[in-house]
């Protein structure tokens, strides 16, 4: 990370991208408080930080040592930014002192179950409405939602979640399964998710990102925490900022019987607040795989300072195509609404906190 001094001339900002440029890395500008910050993209250690801090208007040339600088709190701190991102989505601020709730279905199975869902979880609380359009599914012989019928069908689902989200006023997400769904999907929806299966996908997560939609962005069930957040870095890179980390569970352990689909890995929430500027959630529904656990690891992953939660509603979840087990009605999804808000009541915001 390059300070310039705060009477730099264009001339000098110039030579030294130009520099950076010539060494095989990029440069990402930003203007700090009262002076230039520029940040380095690509092998820092292709390039001479003494030769840098040379140059001529530059301040201070420093190495960082963190793999996932441009979303770490330092890089915001000395650009001058906020170490709290706040991302707006429609009326809703995602990261700001109201908590999140993202509530709908597993799966879009029709344009009835969508609207009947998309009603209830508005009247119980929901700010943002979710729903599946192209499922990842374990199986081929699985229903891969109404997206794996093909274009139309795809597009016809599109519409019926646009049209819901308008209907009952939520921004919508649904989650882009490849490269060849982005243009499709961002045409419809205000949030894209990046499902855990797909957090390792460079080249998706490049082209999600320059379509300027704020993401929802999943860790896979394997991932580490630095790992998460330096693949979170390739579309902050994108100059997209607009991600929300969102924490689902990670592989059990040991022999036996699991008693729940993954590990919900509640210290990482707190963690990544602590390293990032940008809003963590938490998505119990895939963590528990049961519906008797939503409530109490929704409850604590607020008393850990998520930010929000998403959550799989079904008004008939036995019914379910997808995930049957682990949905909860909308009658249940209102109680945990109103526990999580109590929690957060008397805990405050403690994203601001950490
Ligand atoms: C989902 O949210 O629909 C989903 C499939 O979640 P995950 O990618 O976390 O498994
Ligand atoms: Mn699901």
């Amino acid at each position: 990370m390059i300070i310039m001094k705060s009477d730099a001339t264009r001339e000098q900002i110039r030579a030294v991208v130009k520099d950076i440029e010539t060494h095989g890395l990029r440069a990402d500008i930003s203007q700090g408080d009262f002076r230039i910050i520029i940040g380095l993209i690509g092998d820092e250690r292709k390039i001479s930080f003494d030769h840098l801090a040379m140059l001529p208007g530059v301040k201070e040339a420093r190495m960082v040592e963190t793999p996932y600088k441009l979303i770490s709190r330092e890089y915001a701190r000395l650009r001058g930014e906020s170490e709290h991102r706040i991302i707006k989505v429609g009326n809703v601020e995602i990261g700001g002192d109201t908590l999140v709730f993202i509530a709908g279905p597993c799966a879009v199975e029709s344009k009835q179950q969508l609207f009947k869902i998309a009603e209830g979880v508005k009247r119980a609380g929901a700010q943002v409405l979710r729903g599946g359009i192209f499922k990842p599914r374990s199986s081929v012989h699985s229903f891969q939602g109404l997206g794996g019928s093909g274009e139309e069908g795809a597009t016809q689902a599109l519409e019926w979640f646009r049209e819901a989200g308008d209907k009952f006023e939520m921004p919508v997400v649904t989650e882009v399964r490849g490269e060849s769904q982005v243009d499709l999907i961002a045409k419809y929806v205000d949030i894209i998710q990046i499902g855990a299966r797909n957090m390792y996908d460079q080249d998706l997560l490049v082209k999600i990102a320059r379509t300027g939609k704020p993401i929802l962005y999943k860790r896979h069930f394997g991932a580490g925490i630095e790992e998460f957040l330096s693949f979170a870095e390739y579309m902050v890179a994108e100059e997209n900022k607009d991600i929300i980390l969102c924490e689902r569970g990670i592989l059990p352990l040991g022999k036996g019987k699991s008693y729940t689909r993954y590990t919900l890995d509640l210290a990482a929430v707190p963690v990544m607040q602590k390293e990032t500027y940008l809003p963590v959630i938490v998505d119990p529904s895939h963590a528990a795989g049961r519906r008797d656990l939503i409530c109490s690891l929704s409850c604590a992953s607020v008393a850990v300072g998520a930010c929000g939660l998403i959550v799989e509603v079904h008004h008939n979840p036995s019914e379910a195509l997808v995930d049957a087990q682990q949905q909860i009605t909308p009658d249940e999804f209102k109680e945990l609404v109103t526990a999580c808000e109590s929690i957060h009541r008397a805990i405050g915001n403690k994203r601001n906190g950490g």
